[in-house]
């Protein structure tokens, strides 16, 4: 189902304590009654159990950043979709640029990653974009349509409707560059007429789509004022409570 949601991705931030904390400060700061959005964090492995606990007794959302596309066995370092669901994790990031540049994660993989999450019903955050040489050659229509079509278009309509896409330009992603509203616009629409052509108009409507790429307090509310912007998934400004909490109320 289609939903206002904010997600923070902490990367490899924090320790144990800093981690408790910043959990703490941010559920305890949701403005409950007026919130129009699901609230999303994503810490490190080590304290996702915080953050699913967290979700048992407030408005706060616990995600993982990344799963193994196994199922289980002996792949050493790895964390299985059925340990994310163990501690009852609602969401997981798929295809962070960051994981498709350094550990060289595929369509395919991420695809894989995909179907091991919704095994477990665990929504996936798939991520999609294009890098700068890319947009300077305008091809990021091409490549967005690309990474769609292989990691998501394999899915089932009803397996669809548990994914929530994240835009997120890699040149926009912790470089203080964002992509105006109007590009943002204009790549949600695109996305959502891929998956109106795949699975039909009302699977399109239902989509959560989010925006990533330095996002933050100041133009939170001017990007997801687009109709097509379902709100955002947060690097860097989710590690600050006062400005994750502002973005969280900038609907
Ligand atoms: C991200 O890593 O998903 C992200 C959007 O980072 P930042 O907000 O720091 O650009």
């Amino acid at each position: 189902m289609r939903k206002n949601i904010v997600a923070g991705n902490w990367k490899m931030n924090l320790t144990f304590q800093e981690a408790e904390d910043l959990i703490d400060e941010i559920a305890n700061g949701l403005d409950e009654e007026n919130l129009k959005c699901e609230v999303v964090v994503c810490p490190p492995a080590p304290y996702l159990e915080i953050a699913s606990d967290y979700a048992d007794v407030s408005r706060l959302r616990a995600g993982a950043q990344n799963v193994s596309e196994y199922e289980k066995g002996a792949y050493t370092g790895e964390i299985s979709a059925m340990m994310l669901a163990s501690i009852e994790l609602e969401y997981c990031i798929v295809g962070h640029s960051e994981r498709r540049r350094y550990f060289r994660e595929t369509n395919g993989q991420i695809a894989r990653k995909i179907d091991r999450l919704l095994d477990y019903s665990i929504h996936p955050i798939f991520c999609c974009g294009e890098v700068l040489e890319e947009r300077e050659q305008n091809r990021q229509f091409d490549v967005v349509k690309q990474q769609i079509e292989e990691s998501l278009f394999h899915l089932t309509s009803e397996e669809f409707s548990n994914i929530v896409i994240a835009y997120e330009p890699v040149w926009a992603i912790g470089t203080g560059k964002t992509a105006t509203p109007a590009q943002a616009q204009e790549m949600h629409a695109f996305i959502r007429k891929l998956i109106a052509g795949k699975y039909g108009e009302e699977a399109a409507r239902e989509t959560s789509i989010l925006y990533g790429g330095s996002c933050n307090a100041s133009n939170a509310k001017e990007l997801f004022a687009n109709p097509d912007v379902d709100g955002g998934l947060i690097g860097g400004a989710s590690l600050k409570k006062d400005e994750f909490l502002k973005i969280t109320m900038s609907f």
